[in-house]
Parts: C-alpha cells; sequence; structure tokens
C-alpha cells in the first residue's frame, strides 16, 4: 500500500489518488530531522480512510545509532517514506553487516570484501534495499551494491578514467566532449554506490565547484553559442538540495542560446521521494527543454513509488528517457531486459542506451563479451517493438560520439 503524505495534489495522477496516495500539506514532515523522529509518533495514513500510529520507543533510542539500528531493523519502507529524502538518505546502509542482517543474508557466503569497501564505500538506501529479495545472495539488485573481492582482481584494458574524462575537463566543473554540449559536474556525491560505476576511481575533490567556480563555467557556457544543451552529472546532481539546484537553474536560464537542459540521474529510481513538489515546480516553470535520463538495470528496481516518481516528472513535461549498462550477473539475459524494456515504457520512459560496460577498474567482473551482448541484443530486436529496443552503445576516449555496437 502506498502511503505518501507530502505531495500537493497538482502532480499525482487520479490512478495513484485512487490507490490512497493522499496530498496532506508537509508542514510537520517537511524538516522531520534526526532528532524530531525520536520525540515524534509517526502516523501513517493509508486507503485514505484509516489511520494507524508507528510509535517509536524513546527510551532505547538514545544514539544515532540507535536509530540507525532501529530504521534498519524495525521500520517498514511504508514508515520510512514518510520522511523527506534528506533524512532517508543520512539513514542508508553504509555497514555491509547491517545491511546483510536486514535481508537475511549470511555474511560468510558473499564473498566480500573489507579492501573493496575501503575502496569505493557501501551506500544504499532503504528504499532501494527493500526491493532487494531478502535471503537471495544472487539478488540482481543485490550484486550492483556488494563490495565483493572480485573488485581487486586485474583485468586487461581496464583503468582508472576508462572513457578520458580528465582529458575532457575544460575548467573546474565542465567536461567537453562532444559537439554542442558540455557536462557540469558539481558534485561527486550520490544516493547509492554502484560497484560497476565508472567514475569511481574519479577524483571528483579536484573538481567540487564554489560559487564563483560555478559562475565562472556559466561565464563560459555563454561564451560559446556553439552550446544548446547542458548536461548535469556527477556525482549525481539531484543530490543538491533543491535551493542550490534553482540557483543553478537561474544560471542556465539566462544563457539565451541554450535550448536544453539535461540531468542524468539514479536518484528517481534508488529513492524516489527525490523528486519533490520544489523540484517539479523548477523543471515545469524552465524555459529550456528538459530531459531526464534516469539510470536503472532491472525491472525489479521499479516500484510503485519510482512509477510515481516517473509520472510526476511526467507530468510536469520532462522528457524521460533511461540509460543502463549491460552487467554480467545482473540483466545479461533477454527476459532481463525484455521485462525492464517493457517495465520502463509503462510508467513513461523510454529505453534509451543500454551501455557496454565502461572499463574502470574494480568492475572486470561484470563485463559481458562483446558476442553474447549482440546475440542478446538480436534476440531482443526479435521480441520488443523497436522503440523498446535500446541503443547497444560503448565509449572511447577521444571520440567524437559515443559508438554504435548495435
Ligand atoms: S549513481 Fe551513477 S555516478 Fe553514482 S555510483 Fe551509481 S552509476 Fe556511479
Amino acid at each position: 500500500m502506498l502511503a505518501f503524505r507530502k505531495f500537493k495534489t497538482a502532480f499525482i495522477p487520479d490512478k495513484y489518488k485512487q490507490k490512497g496516495i493522499l496530498h496532506t500539506e508537509t508542514k510537520n514532515r517537511k524538516q522531520l530531522s534526526s532528532e524530531r523522529v525520536l520525540s515524534h509518533s509517526i502516523e501513517i495514513r493509508d486507503s485514505g480512510c484509516k489511520i494507524s500510529h508507528c510509535k517509536l520507543n524513546h527510551s532505547k533510542l538514545k544514539t544515532l545509532n540507535d536509530l540507525k539500528s532501529f530504521f534498519t531493523t524495525q521500520l517498514d519502507k511504508k514508515t520510512v517514506m514518510t520522511l523527506n529524502w534528506q533524512t532517508q538518505l543520512s539513514h542508508a546502509f553504509t555497514d555491509v553487516q547491517t545491511l546483510c542482517l536486514y535481508l537475511n543474508l549470511s555474511i560468510d557466503n558473499l564473498n566480500l570484501s573489507t579492501e573493496s569497501i575501503k575502496k569505493f564505500p557501501l551506500l544504499v538506501p532503504l528504499a532501494f534495499a527493500e526491493r532487494i529479495e531478502k535471503g537471495n545472495p544472487s539478488d540482481p539488485l543485490l550484486r550492483q551494491i556488494l563490495p565483493i573481492a572480485d573488485e581487486l582482481k586485474n583485468y586487461t584494458g581496464f583503468s582508472d578514467d576508462p572513457v578520458g574524462d580528465l582529458n575532457s575537463v575544460k575548467q573546474t566543473g565542465l567536461l567537453h566532449k562532444y559537439h554542442g554540449r558540455v557536462l557540469l559536474i558539481n558534485t561527486g556525491a550520490c544516493a547509492i554506490h554502484c560497484r560497476y560505476c565508472f567514475r569511481r576511481n574519479f577524483p571528483y575533490a579536484d573538481l567540487q565547484l564554489n560559487k564563483q567556480q560555478e559562475n565562472d563555467v556559466l561565464q563560459t557556457i555563454q561564451n560559446d553559442e556553439s552550446i544548446q544543451e547542458v548536461i548535469l552529472s556527477g556525482g549525481d546532481p539531484l543530490i543538491l538540495n533543491d535551493a542550490r539546484l534553482a540557483r543553478l537553474f537561474a544560471g542556465l536560464e539566462a544563457i539565451p542560446t541554450l535550448k536544453r537542459i539535461r540531468i542524468h540521474t539514479r536518484l528517481p529510481i534508488v529513492l524516489p521521494d527525490r523528486i519533490t513538489d520544489e523540484f517539479l515546480m523548477l523543471v515545469k516553470n524552465s524555459t529550456k527543454k528538459i530531459v531526464i535520463v534516469v539510470h536503472c538495470n532491472h525491472a525489479n528496481e521499479i516500484d510503485d513509488y519510482v512509477a510515481l516518481a516517473c509520472e510526476r516528472l511526467k507530468s510536469a513535461g520532462v522528457t524521460l528517457l533511461n540509460q543502463s549498462v549491460l552487467l554480467f550477473g545482473v540483466n545479461d539475459n533477454l527476459e532481463a531486459l525484455s521485462d525492464l524494456s517493457k517495465r520502463l515504457f509503462e510508467i513513461d520512459v523510454l529505453p534509451y542506451y543500454l551501455h557496454f560496460l565502461d572499463k574502470a577498474n574494480g568492475t572486470g567482473h561484470f563485463q559481458v563479451s562483446k558476442e553474447e551482448a549482440l546475440a542478446l541484443l538480436t534476440a531482443l530486436q526479435n521480441r520488443l517493438s523497436g522503440y523498446l529496443v535500446p541503443k547497444l552503445v560503448t565509449e572511447q576516449a577521444g571520440e567524437l560520439a559515443k559508438q554504435l555496437v548495435f
């Protein structure tokens, strides 16, 4: 049962209202901090009629760790989803033992590695962990976030910067690779750590933007009339709060030659509450065309909350595309790819790109051979309508565009 309480009516499709999603005001929970969680009972309203209460046991919850433990062992998704997205994120799993406890997994059988965690820490919000099948060590979502010893193996042709991002840096926070488009990176933070990420070894700390640097980047874009599209990337640009995004949007809106703002983000998938009313108003009121490219690799990542987030974006006028990565043990079979495309289309997202794995150190165990990939895409094309078959692409450092494999 869905239990959103924070959205105003404007962006909630009727079918969700019929499912029982309410549009009560956010006044008591918008600013909900950990401390306030400790001192308030949380009201859950479902079906539009029944009200139940989840009382937190104040006497036992003394520290933040107590709270984390409580979140991961006792609160269900319905309750957690009544908290704002930043509070949810602050209680994401960062400890592999707690995660395994939550998922009913024996830590001994997972080939985990503390060295892998040191190189790229574990980070998984509860909203995503909820979709992992409990007790299943081979779950396709689990494989995407579990730090295993295979990450320490060396594979030929793998490096820390497989797509040549560092050579494309024009100034702090600005990458220019392709004609007419620039990549604006103003955060290295994400809501989840995907083990296959091609930027897992990227030196983000050197590219963080302060206000002056952001102004400098905007000036560079303004000075180059060939730039018609800005791609907000990271990290995950939606990790920035709405006020920070509003400032950035205001700067972009003021550049007349700019036509499109594209946002590459995994947040609508991993933490769908990030799609706030404030963010929707920002994109709805923009004078530029807004394209959001979400990142989803498996149909199991799409639950009703994700569906609602995407439909709210759609109703705010956003063009929605998906990019996924072809990953061994996650989506390297016909059923998984077919289900993903069909499920995406059901929630108004067009399957756009399927990326061949970028060869970043630590990700070699996710590799699928080119022959297998081509066979899979041929089978997919024979099964689905053309618009449901994503383009299989690969990115090579120094090339002027992504290379079409299929
Ligand atoms: S959200 Fe995107 S940038 Fe962040 S770790 Fe996952 S794939 Fe990498």
